[in-house]
Formats: structure tokens, C-alpha cells, sequence
């Protein structure tokens, strides 16, 4: 059985990028529908990404700080750990959230569509739900924005259950006594993080000669350090075979760190990068091109070779973050009702939110040195901060990065606790093209780590020479 229902705006997908643009549309007037395959909204970000992680990672976090003061005098013995209770705080805050956005659409009368959805045209979409139920939806505008999905390679057994893609790992089912981390990036690292404050040995490794490839080597330098006790890096290490026995995953490497023999995991986290979803939506029905990888080009205003579809968010290309498609949503929303506007912001924050966190925005010195830009470094040692050195979290760093013709702050970069907090001042600071006076005048507190921000202008003016 088939029904039909028409719409001025179609979302494609839940996710941040998608309920961004589709609670953006309906608030500027325009009847909007959101077709999604799950059955709660919030896509990768809220039901297995950002915020389960961020979930887990504050469990981390409260253990290791925990270990930390037992060295100063106030013990608590070992950590306890019931996995259930653990994972049920974690469902609590996807269901406090994804429930909230069930809310927001309620409120909007934006009506959602459960199922899979596949163009049939270039003003139709037909969408199966789990029951079977076909609706097909015809609408005058749509947008795109379904997502991504993790990457596997051809010569892995990914259907063992011991071999984990992120979603996997953030289910929490057992705590593996050996478990490798296949890719340095961001979500393996953070997953790492978890499990080893859970009581895995964690092993990482990662083919190029760091981790968190995309940030400067200085700035991954104090986290390196720190995680060293933890974990287990062999970098310029390539994985070369994995072979699903019944007493363990057998990972043979090659490479710079490689073990001579095929080593023997509990577990092994594949995480490698993700792969957007533009292949799996029949688009050329609508005449939208889709690349080679899956990704749909857009122009600045988010539309797509077709004048009347637009694509937000992972499938429209990196950096995959939620807070890119957010910003997208809204944007393609606003050019629907009519509104002149563009997705054109100067610099997108990164975060890993490890131990310490490594955060980063606007232009890193590789890429300025790259672009050839005449570029000077500054850097705050939180060794030299009251506030580092009394939280015992002195192995950090806040580093801006200066136009050297102009003094305007290009880039910047803070490792440290909390380090992703700070990071919005010099975002915000490289947006409103702040020069190194700027910061270096505006009264930061005392005591507190931003004020590594303002102290690193000065550095950079040359008032501060006497750092350790
Ligand atoms: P998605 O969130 O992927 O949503 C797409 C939605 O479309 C999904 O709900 C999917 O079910 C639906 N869909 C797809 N195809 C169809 C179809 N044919 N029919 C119906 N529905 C469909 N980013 C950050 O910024 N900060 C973080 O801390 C962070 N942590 C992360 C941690 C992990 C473990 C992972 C995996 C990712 C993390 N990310 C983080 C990345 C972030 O989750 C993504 O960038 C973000 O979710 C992308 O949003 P999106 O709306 O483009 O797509």
C-alpha cells in the first residue's frame, strides 16, 4: 500500500546537518518534512557518535582524575566498573537529546517520515519503512543530508563481532583484555581513551609518521607524551592482514613499529574514516551528481547541479563535523525562503576530546607554511600557568599562529584540559580579524587557562620572553 504526501521542503536524513535545516525552514514558514531510516532523529552525531562518545569519555575523564589526586593525598582504591550502569547513563543522554529534538519537531509541526528514502525524480522521493509501508513524498525543494557511514576494507572479517567499527565500540558489551585501534584519528583515540581508563591494554596503529595527522606535530606533542603511559602507538605501521580465529583477531603489520609476528587482539577497532552515503540514494533519478567516493558537490549557497536540491553536511565533504552541517542546514534552509545567504566561514574548529584534548582552528603552520604565508608562531607553555599548575594539567600548550605583515591571528591551536573550550576565543578572535593587540589587551581572569590566549599574544609582541 502506497500513499502520497507533498511538502515545500524535504530533509533527507536527521542528523545535525538535517534537523538543523529543517527546524530552520519550518520557523522561516515553510512546510517541511524529514524522511530518516532510524526511528529517533539526531543521525551518527547524537545516537552513535559526539555524544555517546562525550558520554563515555566524562566516565574516563572522572577516573583519571581520580587516580590523579590519589598521588596527592586524597585516595579512592581502584575503580569499580558495571558496564550496564555505565551503559544506561550513556542511552539516558541520547534519550534526554534525541527526545528534546522529537520535541523541537513536534513544536514546528515538521512531520517525520520513518524509513528509507530513494529519489524516484527530480520532485519525488519514495521511502520504505520498517513495516514495509511505502509513502512516496513530493516535494518542491529538497535537501540532502544523509550522512556518512564508517569505512571498511575488502581484507577485513568486518562481520566478526570482535572486530568493532565506532558504533560497535560504543555499545559497551565487554571490555576486551587486548584491544588495537586500527587509524590515529580523532574517534579511534577518543574510543581508546574510554577502554583503556576501563582496563583495555590499548594498542594504536596508524600507517602515517603521527597521530591526529591533520593537526601540527608540536600541538599532538604534549598528548603523545602523556598518552605514551597509556597507550601503545606504532606509527608508520601498516596493517597488512587480519585473520578471525576462535581465540582472538590475528593482525599482521608491516612497518616501521610492526611486530614480527601476527599479533593476537581481543578486539580491533576499525577506525579508519568514514565514507559519505551519496551512492546509496538513487540521486541520479533526480539528476544530482554524486562522485566517484559519494560525495555531492554544492556551491556556497548548499545547492547541488539541480537548482532545486540541496546537500548539507558529511556528504558534501570534509571536515565530517557536526557542528559544519549545522551551519550548512542553516544556510540551505535560508535560501529556500528566499533569504541571499552563503556558507562562507573563515575557519571550522576540530577537536579531539582525549587526555589531554588536542583542539586546533583556522590555518595550522603545515598549511600556512603550504600557501606560503608569511606567518610567525607564539606559544604559552601551561607550565607557566598558575591555574595549569594548580589543577595538576600543566602538560599543555596554547599556540596561536600570526600574519606576520598584519599581526592578525590566522590560527591557533590548545592542548589541555578542557582545551576545546578555550579553543572559541580564537575562533571567534580569527573571525573578527583580531590582530595580536586585540588579544594581548583584553583583560583575561586570573586565574584561568584561557588566559594562555591573551598571554601567547604577548609572547608573540614580545613582552613575555621568560618562559620555561
Ligand atoms: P549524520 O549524522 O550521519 O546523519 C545522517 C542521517 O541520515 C542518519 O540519521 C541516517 O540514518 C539518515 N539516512 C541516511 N540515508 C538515508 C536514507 N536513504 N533514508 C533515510 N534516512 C537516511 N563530530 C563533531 O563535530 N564532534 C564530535 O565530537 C564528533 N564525534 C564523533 C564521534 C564518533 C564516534 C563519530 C562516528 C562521529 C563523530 N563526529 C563528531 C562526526 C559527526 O557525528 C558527523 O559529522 C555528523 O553526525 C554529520 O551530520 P550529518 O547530519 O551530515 O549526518
Amino acid at each position: 500500500m502506497s500513499n502520497e504526501i507533498k511538502t515545500q521542503v524535504v530533509v533527507l536524513g536527521a542528523g545535525p546537518a538535517g534537523y538543523s535545516a529543517a527546524f530552520r525552514a519550518a520557523d522561516l514558514g515553510l512546510e517541511t518534512i524529514i524522511i530518516e531510516r532510524y526511528n529517533t532523529l539526531g543521525g551518527v552525531c547524537l545516537n552513535v557518535g559526539c555524544i555517546p562518545s562525550k558520554a563515555l569519555l566524562h566516565m574516563s575523564k572522572v577516573i583519571e582524575e581520580a587516580k590523579m589526586v590519589s598521588s596527592h593525598g586524597i585516595s579512592f582504591g581502584a575503580p569499580e566498573i558495571d558496564l550496564d550502569k555505565i551503559r544506561s547513563y550513556k542511552e539516558g543522554v541520547i534519550g534526554q537529546l534525541t527526545g528534546g529534538l522529537g520535541g523541537m519537531a513536534k513544536m514546528r509541526k515538521v512531520k517525520i517520515v520513518q524509513g528509507k528514502g530513494q529519489f524516484t525524480g527530480a520532485h519525488s522521493i519514495e521511502v520504505v519503512a520498517d513495516d514495509g509501508k511505502i509513502t512516496t513524498v513530493k516535494f518542491d525543494n529538497a535537501i540532502i543530508a544523509a550522512g556518512s557511514r564508517p569505512i571498511e576494507l575488502p581484507f577485513i572479517p568486518h562481520e566478526d563481532p570482535r572486530i568493532w567499527d565506532s558504533t560497535d565500540a560504543l555499545e559497551l558489551k565487554s571490555i576486551p583484555e587486548r584491544l588495537l585501534i586500527m587509524g590515529g584519528g580523532i574517534i579511534g583515540l577518543e574510543m581508546g581513551t574510554v577502554y583503556e581508563s576501563l582496563g583495555s591494554k590499548v594498542e594504536v596503529v596508524e600507517m602515517l609518521d603521527q597521530v591526529i595527522p591533520a593537526a601540527d606535530k608540536d600541538v599532538v606533542k604534549p598528548f603523545v607524551r602523556r598518552m605514551n603511559k597509556r597507550f601503545h602507538f606504532m606509527l608508520e605501521t601498516k596493517v597488512t592482514a587480519v585473520e578471525a580465529k576462535e581465540d582472538g583477531i590475528y593482525v599482521a603489520m608491516e612497518g616501521k613499529k610492526a611486530p614480527a609476528e601476527p599479533q593476537r587482539y581481543d578486539a580491533v577497532l576499525v577506525a579508519i574514516g568514514r565514507a559519505p552515503n551519496g551512492k546509496l540514494l538513487a540521486a541520479e533519478n533526480a539528476g544530482v551528481a554524486v562522485d566517484e567516493r559519494g560525495f555531492i558537490q554544492t556551491d556556497k549557497q548548499m545547492r547541488t547541479n539541480v537548482a532545486h536540491i540541496y546537500a548539507i553536511g558529511d556528504i558534501v565533504g570534509q571536515p565530517m563535523l557536526a557542528h559544519k552541517g549545522v551551519h550548512e542546514g542553516h544556510v540551505a534552509a535560508e535560501v529556500i525562503a528566499g533569504k541571499k545567504h552563503y556558507f562562507d566561514p573563515k575557519v571550522i574548529p576540530s577537536i579531539a576530546y582525549t587526555d589531554p584534548e588536542v583542539s586546533w582552528v583556522g590555518l595550522t603552520e603545515k598549511e600556512a607554511k603550504a600557501q606560503g604565508v608569511n606567518y610567525e608562531t607564539a606559544t604559552f607553555p601551561w607550565a607557566a600557568s598558575g591555574r595549569a599548575i594548580a589543577s595538576d594539567c600543566s602538560d599543555g600548550m596554547t599556540k596561536l599562529i600570526f600574519d606576520k605583515d598584519s599581526n592578525r591571528v590566522i590560527g591557533g591551536a590548545v592542548v589541555g584540559t578542557n582545551g576545546g573550550e578555550l579553543l572559541g576565543e580564537i575562533g571567534l578572535a580569527i573571525e573578527m580579524g583580531c590582530d595580536a593587540e586585540d588579544l594581548a589587551l583584553t583583560v583575561h581572569a586570573h586565574p584561568t587557562l584561557h588566559e594562555s590566549i591573551g598571554l601567547a599574544a604577548e609572547v608573540y609582541e614580545g613582552s613575555i620572553t621568560d618562559l620555561p
